[in-house]
Formats: structure tokens, sequence, C-alpha cells
């Protein structure tokens, strides 16, 4: 891999019509910042680019003088992908319009548009498609990883309504991937991350969607968690696709309808959201308020846009974040059992461990039909070690690692690709699972010698 050099530069200044920024320029710093704190790359120039042709132009610059290159698109990844330290980096974070046609359905989305800017556009006519939990997370990350969040028992994973993509290869074409054309790199797009390309614009399936959703959260005393968690586990076997129910254990924030005693103190939340008739969710959600004495909660009918948000105040960029995550089958009493020790012993306040429920329309898809494999996971288990100073970093990842190491033997084996961090390579393989060979051979026929490689990557086959 080649500096960046003047002639680089030059090249790249000549001919964007976007933004080309060096580390000498006033808004380096803004432009090298993502979400995860803790990532503090430094690329030798960042191409901000305003279009396709942009983007064609800069893959073409990186061939051509060998250079390291990276793809940001929201800046969300944890593992600072996004960013590489003395190479090019193409930032799309510009590319951000969401064009929405409503007769037919359909989202035409640029990659750097964020969950919010999405449903923003498809909520003015009352339609979604499965995304994530945190508004200001990049579609285009989460999309090409699997993607899911509220609507996912009901609509599937974010890549099950993906219906074609424009996407920049590595020699610097563009190409068309949908189920006509390039059907081997669009079946690698949904699921295989960004080893295949640059994806410039997303086509995706739209759904009605609220425009008010039932949901809430439901906060109950920390030290009911093993009965909460038993009775958790049994419910959501009997609940309809409509419905999703997460648990979040953590420090209490201090949320107006909590009493101000509870604020700071160990709590376990079930969050949830309910996509049908709203008489049905409140009778379908009623078991969850009877589990235990809830210290406080808060339900009712919120914009779908809202709840969309819910989460952001927990989740701000700047934090240092260090995650790592599993899937589950079942809800085991040693899981349970594992969470609730590490959550009595949380190193900061907004460490917290999540129990994502997946299943309905996202396991009736076979394992082999994208590339997102994991199509038999229940439940996805994430720990956010999340913390605001450097001198507490030792603490709160040993406390994630360790966290994670005592729940491994629960867990199925497999990982979703967007949760992983920068250290997992050994993890790769369990990410994409039964799929990596196939992956790996059109990851040969579209970029053999591996251009893309700044991601959790799949190489090529030789
Ligand atoms: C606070 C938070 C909440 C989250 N919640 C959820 C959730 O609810 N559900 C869920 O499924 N995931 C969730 N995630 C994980 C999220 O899906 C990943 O972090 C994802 O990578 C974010 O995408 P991005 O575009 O913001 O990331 P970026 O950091 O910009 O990109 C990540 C990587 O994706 C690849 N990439 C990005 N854009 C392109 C492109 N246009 N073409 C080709 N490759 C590209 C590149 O390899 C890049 O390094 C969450 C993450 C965070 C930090």
């Amino acid at each position: 891999m080649n500096a960046i050099t003047n002639d680089v530069i030059e090249s790249l200044q000549s001919t964007l019509r976007g933004q080309v920024i060096l580390p000498d320029d006033s808004d380096y710093d803004e432009a090298r910042s993502i979400w995860n704190a803790m990532i503090d790359k430094r690329p030798g120039v960042i191409a901000r680019c305003s279009g396709t042709a942009d983007v064609m132009q800069a893959v073409q610059t990186a061939r051509e003088h060998d250079l390291l290159l990276s793809v940001r698109s929201g800046g969300h990844n944890i593992a600072g992908s996004a960013l590489c330290d003395g190479g090019l980096t193409i930032d799309l974070s510009s590319m951000n319009s969401v064009h929405i046609d409503p007769h037919a359905r359909r989202a035409y989305v640029e990659p750097g548009a964020t969950l919010g800017d999405f449903d923003h556009e498809a909520q003015a006519f009352g339609l979604a498609t499965s995304l994530g939990i945190n508004s200001t997370t990049g579609v285009a990350g989460l999309a090409l990883g699997g993607g899911f969040g509220w609507l996912t028992r009901k609509h599937g994973m974010t890549v099950d309504s993906l219906v074609s993509v424009e996407i920049v290869t590595a020699d610097g074409q563009r190409l068309w991937a949908n189920a006509d054309q390039n059907a081997d790199l669009f079946w690698a797009v949904r699921g295989g991350g960004g080893s295949f390309g640059i994806v410039t614009l997303f086509d995706f399936k739209l759904q009605s969607v609220g425009p008010e959703v039932l949901s809430g959260l439901i906060v109950y005393p920390f030290d009911e968690a093993k009965s909460l968690l038993n009775q958790y586990r049994e419910y959501v076997k009997t609940i309809p696709d409509d419905l999703s129910v997460w648990a979040v254990l953590r420090k209490a924030p201090p949320l107006p309808f909590l009493p101000p005693e509870v604020h700071g103190t160990e709590v376990v939340i079930f969050a949830f959201m309910h996509a049908g008739d709203v008489e049905e969710g409140e009778s379908l959600v009623d078991p969850v308020r009877h589990f235990g004495e809830p210290v406080g909660e808060h339900v009712g009918l919120n914009p779908f846009t809202a709840w969309q948000q819910g989460f952001d105040p927990l989740l701000t960029p700047g934090a240092r974040n260090y995650w790592k995550s599993h899937n589950f089958a079942e809800l085991s009493d040693g899981a349970i059992d594992t969470v609730i020790k590490y959550v009595g012993t949380l190193p900061s306040p907004q460490c917290e461990i999540f129990i994502a429920l997946m299943g309905g329309e996202a396991n009736r898809v076979a394992a082999d039909e994208t590339a997102y494999a994991h199509r038999d996971v229940n439940f996805v288990l994430n720990v956010h070690g999340r913390w605001d100073e450097a001198d507490q970093d030792d603490e709160c990842i040993a406390w994630s690692r360790d966290f994670f190491n005592a729940a491994t033997p629960y867990a199925m084996g497999g990982v979703y690709v967007n949760f992983m961090t920068e250290e997992e390579t050994d993890r790769i393989g369990l990410a994409y699972g039964s799929n990596y060979d196939r992956l790996a051979r059109i990851k040969q026929k579209y970029d053999p010698d591996n251009l893309f490689h700044t991601n959790q990557n799949i190489k090529p086959s030789s």
C-alpha cells in the first residue's frame, strides 16, 4: 500500500465534484470523527463524494495508486472500519437523499442517509422498512450486514426488503445488482458487508407502519431479574410477529417517569413496540406489566419516528465504546445467571446488556437465501461497554470481555457482523457462517485483489 502523494491529492481535487479534505484542513478533525470515540484514525485524505461519479473516480484513484481504502457512510460501526490510517477514506455522508415512491412503495436511499433520514421521508406517507433502533445509525452499513430492529419479526431483516442496489465495484465501474442483474453480487451484499464494492443507491420495499405505534418501556427493580427473565423467555414464545419485546439491563437513566430514588440503580427494562392493532397490542403486552411490581412505565401511542429515536439519548456519539455480541437460540438458565451476575458489577453508569428479540419473519428465510446466514437465532445479546473517560478503558473493556467469555458456553457460536469489534478477526468465519465459501467465490469474481478490505473482510477464494 502506498502513501498519499501530491499526485493523488491533485488527481482527486481535479476530478471530484465533492470535497477533498486533508490533515491540515480546519474541518479534518470533524471529518474523521465517528460515533465511537475510541477510534482515533487519521486518513491521509478524505474524499467526501457528491455522487456516484465521484465514488467511481475515487475507487479508480485508490486502485491506480495502490492506496489503503476505507468507506464511511453513517460512521457508526463500532470497529471504526469507516476510517483508515494514512489511506484514502471515501466519505459518503453527504450523499444522503431519500426518495419515496408511495405508489410503488419503494424507497431509493443514498448511502449517507441515517435511519432517521429514512424514517422521516417514509413516514410522511405512513411507510417504513425494517431498520435498527437508533436513528443516527447509517442505513448503508446496517443494511449490508443484515439489519434488525423493532419491525424485524413482522417484516424480516433489512436485507429482506432490499430490491436492488447500485454499486461501484473494485474496477471503478458502476453495476446494478438485483434478482435479474448480477444476482450473485446481489445475494452477497445482503449480509456480506462492505467487501464487494461501494453501494451508492439502495432500493427498498416499504410497508404501512404507524404513523403511531403502541410502544414503551416497563421498568422493574434488578432484584427481581431472575424471575423477570424467566417469565420473559416463556412469554416471547407466545407472542405474534407484530410484537417485539427486548430486555435491557443497566443502571436507570433519569427518566421522568421513574421515581428519583430509582435513578442510577440497576433495573430491568422491557422495551416493546407493537406494529398492529392498538387494542390487540395492549392486551398482548399486558402480561409484561405483571411480571412483578414495576418501578415505572411509559406505555402508549407514540409516533413511529419518535419511537425509532427512543434510545438515541442512551446512544449518543462521542462516548468510548467496546461492544461484544453473541447469538442465542434460547435464554438458558446459565445465560440468565451470567447476565445477572455481570449487571451486578457494571463498571460505568452507561454500560448495559441488551437482549434483542429476533425470530418471526426473519427466521422464515432460508440460511442460504441471502448472505445473512443467522436465520435460527432467537436472541441477539449485546454487551455495550460504554464510558466517557480514557482512564476507564481498562476496567470497562475487561468487564465487557469477561461477561462475553462467561456467556460463551450458552451461545450459538455465530455473531452478527455489525456488532463485531476490530480485533475479532478470528470470528469472521462465524459471522458469515455457512455462506462464507460462496461469499469468497463472489469476492474472487468482483474484487480479486481485495481492494475493499477494511471491513470484517471476506478474502477472495483463490
Ligand atoms: C448506537 C448503535 C446502535 C445500533 N443499532 C443497531 C440496530 O438496532 N440494528 C442493527 O442491525 N445494527 C445496529 N447497529 C450496528 C450497525 O448496523 C453498524 O454499526 C453499521 O455498520 C452502521 O452502519 P454505518 O453506515 O453507520 O457505518 P460505517 O461505520 O459508516 O460503515 C461501516 C462499514 O460498512 C461498510 N460500508 C458502509 N457504507 C458502505 C457502502 N455504501 N458500500 C459498501 N460498504 C459500506 C464499510 O465496510 C464500513 O467500514 C448499531 C450500532 C450502533 C453504534
